[in-house]
């Protein structure tokens, strides 16, 4: 299994050395800088246009013939301006953010920061964010798993694009049951007042950038985005590295029901 020996290798190895190995299939062909093999970046699927513009999911071809906003947006829209997406929740990509979420694989938050910085020229080049807010997880969840997986992602967009990183701001009051274990509606209502941002107004006038890994429904981006606009933001945007769609959801591996 090379994610043993990938694993066996870079335990031995100086944190600060990653050696040239794909990321994310272990393979010896990388060229340039990138930390994943051509095979492996030709077999990416990105959430690619026709895109609700507000939600950023992709549109049905009904949809796509008559509006640029999906149903679900039009009929009730969302709290966020904007909310964009990378790649689709499947194969190399889910198991890059599993090995990196569940198993503390840390040297995969590079290919995936990779790609968030690569979503976020896509859409959000021209955003003017002031700030960037990473979803934040529970104190409890922080104490298992050991780290954000959102803040560190989200550190690494920073730097890359010189909005500043604020991960104090926004914190997650309610340890919620894990959103892919519910249905759609129950997955609203678990996230109520689970979010709060502390000093009141201090996202007063500010244009935010709020950055997580995976969504399914977008509850969760919704929620937060309600704190935020009540913190007086002037803008909410949204950058989520992975979509899983609804059928990655029926039956989700166990890592996900467990710790998502
Ligand atoms: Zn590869
Ligand atoms: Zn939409």
């Amino acid at each position: 299994m090379w994610h043993e020996t990938l694993s066996l290798i870079l335990n031995s190895v100086s944190s600060a050395f990653i050696p040239d190995l794909c990321l994310l299939c272990g393979s010896e062909n990388l060229t340039g800088s990138t930390s994943v093999c051509n095979e492996c970046r030709t077999s990416l699927r990105w959430v690619t246009p026709p895109i609700c513009e507000v939600c950023g999911k992709p549109l049905t071809k009904l949809e796509d013939e008559n509006s640029t906003v999906c149903g679900a947006c039009l009929s009730s829209p969302p709290a966020y301006d904007m909310a964009r997406y990378g790649l689709y929740y499947e194969k190399s990509v889910r198991a890059a953010i599993t090995r990196f979420k569940f198993n503390a694989f840390l040297y995969s938050s590079r290919p995936l920061a990779e790609f968030l910085i690569e979503a976020f020229d896509r859409y959000y080049v021209d955003g003017n964010f002031d700030v960037i807010l990473p979803v934040p997880v529970h104190k409890r969840r922080l104490m298992t798993r050991g780290f954000n997986q959102a803040v560190i992602l989200s550190r690494k967009l920073s730097k890359a694009t010189g909005i500043p990183l604020d991960r104090t701001s926004l914190i997650k009051t309610r340890n919620t049951e894990p959103q892919a274990r519910l249905s759609r509606s129950q997955r609203l209502s678990n996230l109520t007042n689970a979010f709060q941002v502390k000093n009141g107004n201090s996202m007063s006038q500010k244009r935010v950038l709020l950055v997580d890994d995976v969504s399914t429904t977008g509850a969760t981006i919704t929620e937060v985005a309600k704190v935020l606009q009540t913190a007086g933001a002037n803008y909410v945007g949204a950058l989520i590295l992975a979509l899983r769609t609804r059928d990655g959801s029926i039956n989700p591996k166990q890592e996900d029901i467990v710790y998502s």
